[in-house]
């Protein structure tokens, strides 16, 4: 990416999309106007620069997968990291970032220090907590509706090699969200995921450490570089259906009110349209400090724990099909709005007006007002979130 060249498109006022790597669904990424495509982690990775206490300054088109071999070799790391490294770290930022690591550490947002954004004149500013901290709190998880993030620099912390990993299966879904919700209760864990994949219900629990040796638990096992080991994993499952429509959500729920939430999708799960698709779920802990950043179109609202669902389904092209996953999602997005849960805005999310108002309050007036202030009306206009916030 040209130092001048992003600037001058923003600037340049005509239709234009944002894009990273393009993992975003529903055409996010996709634009009638023009594109702009940060995600070059060659080019990106020359350019980052370790600032000293911790800190490091990553381009927005570098990949995670990148980013963690350059701190690897630092014996640095990040707090929180997605579980497919191939996503670039400006779009991942823009729509929040969270992990295993994350019934720990929070969202990936939490950990950035400031970010460079160029606004639609063109205009590019340092943003943080301190300075243009409304364009901070819009700009991460906001999509790229404020502008697009040039740069950001972000804390690492000293890593660790190993993890104490103790899997575990559940017999059905509401000892699962039982066994999730405990876990929620607890501040002693590193690392948290749960699934329901293939008809296996499972959950992995895990601290890390450094030359760790498996402890009494029968189902211990010590792995090392996790991160590495888990984007094959998930890189695999991305590519297995790259010939069906990908239709992904995921409903972050406040601790406490996750077993509705399972609840509401697991009756669908046995019932067209969800029983003849290929359908995963996904399901993380959100645990954020007591001073983190009320960020405002995150996916996590002011719950100090919260959980995510994610549902995910592979579709044939049969428009009828698709048209009725979307109706099934746009009926669990009611659900978790009446559950104080948010969507997690990379996914399918049919927000209209209304709805957008009720999950994001006076928020969404003011991201209209801030996109008219600095002409941004032209940057990501085709996003359900622009548009609601249009509406209003
Ligand atoms: C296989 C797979 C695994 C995933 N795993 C995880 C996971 O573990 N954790 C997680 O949190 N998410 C995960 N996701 C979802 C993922 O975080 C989002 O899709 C994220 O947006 C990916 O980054 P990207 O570079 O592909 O972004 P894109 O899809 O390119 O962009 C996302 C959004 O941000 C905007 N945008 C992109 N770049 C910028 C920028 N530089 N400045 C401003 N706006 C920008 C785009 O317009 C778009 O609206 C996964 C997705 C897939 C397909």
């Amino acid at each position: 990416m040209p130092a001048a060249f992003p600037s001058a498109l923003l600037g340049a006022g005509r239709p234009l999309a944002l894009r990273g790597a393009g993992h975003s669904c529903d055409g996010q990424t996709v634009a009638n106007g023009e594109l702009l495509i940060t995600y070059a982690p060659d080019t990106a990775a020359p350019q980052m620069r370790d600032l000293g206490d911790g800190l490091i300054e990553v381009p927005a088109g570098m990949s995670w997968y990148g980013l963690e071999r350059y701190l690897d070799r630092r014996n640095r790391a990040v707090l929180v990291l997605p579980n497919y490294l191939h996503m670039s770290v400006g779009g991942t930022l823009s729509v929040g970032g969270a992990g295993i690591d994350s019934v720990r550490s929070g969202m990936q947002i939490d950990h950035v220090e400031r970010i460079q954004l160029i606004d639609g004149t063109g205009t590019s500013r340092w943003c943080s907590r301190t300075d243009h901290p409304e364009l901070f709190r819009f700009a991460l998880g906001g999509l790229g509706t404020v502008g697009l993030i040039e740069r950001a620099v972000l804390r690492t912390v000293p890593s660790c090699r190993d993890t104490h990993v103790h899997r575990a299966d559940h017999a059905t879904l509401a000892e699962l969200a039982e066994h999730t919700e405990r876990i929620a209760q607890r501040d002693d864990i590193d690392i948290y995921c749960a699934s329901l994949r293939q008809g296996r219900l499972s959950s992995t629990t895990g601290w890390r450490g450094n030359g760790l040796r498996r402890c009494r638990d029968a189902s211990c096992t010590i792995m090392s570089d996790l991160p590495f080991v888990g984007e094959y994993h998930t890189e695999s499952i991305a590519a297995r259906f790259s010939d069906q429509v990908r239709l992904w959500t995921d409903y972050v729920m406040p601790a406490g009110q996750f077993a509705p939430m399972l609840g509401a999708v697991e009756t669908l799960l046995d019932r067209a349209p969800l029983k003849d698709v290929h359908v995963m779920l996904y399901i993380l802990i959100v645990r954020r400090s007591p001073d983190a950043s009320s960020f405002a179109f995150a996916p996590v609202g002011t719950a100090p724990v919260s959980i995510g669902l994610g549902l995910y389904t592979w579709i044939d092209y049969e428009p009828a099909v698709i048209s009725a996953t979307r109706h099934v999602f746009r009926d669990l997005l009611e659900r978790c709005c009446e559950l104080g849960g948010r969507p997690y805005l990379y996914g399918v999310n049919d927000l209209d007006g209304s709805l957008a108002e009720r999950l994001y309050g006076t928020d969404l007036n003011r991201l209209a007002q801030l996109r008219s202030a600095h002409q941004l009306e032209h940057v990501n206009a085709h996003l359900p979130l622009a548009r609601a916030a249009e509406q209003i």
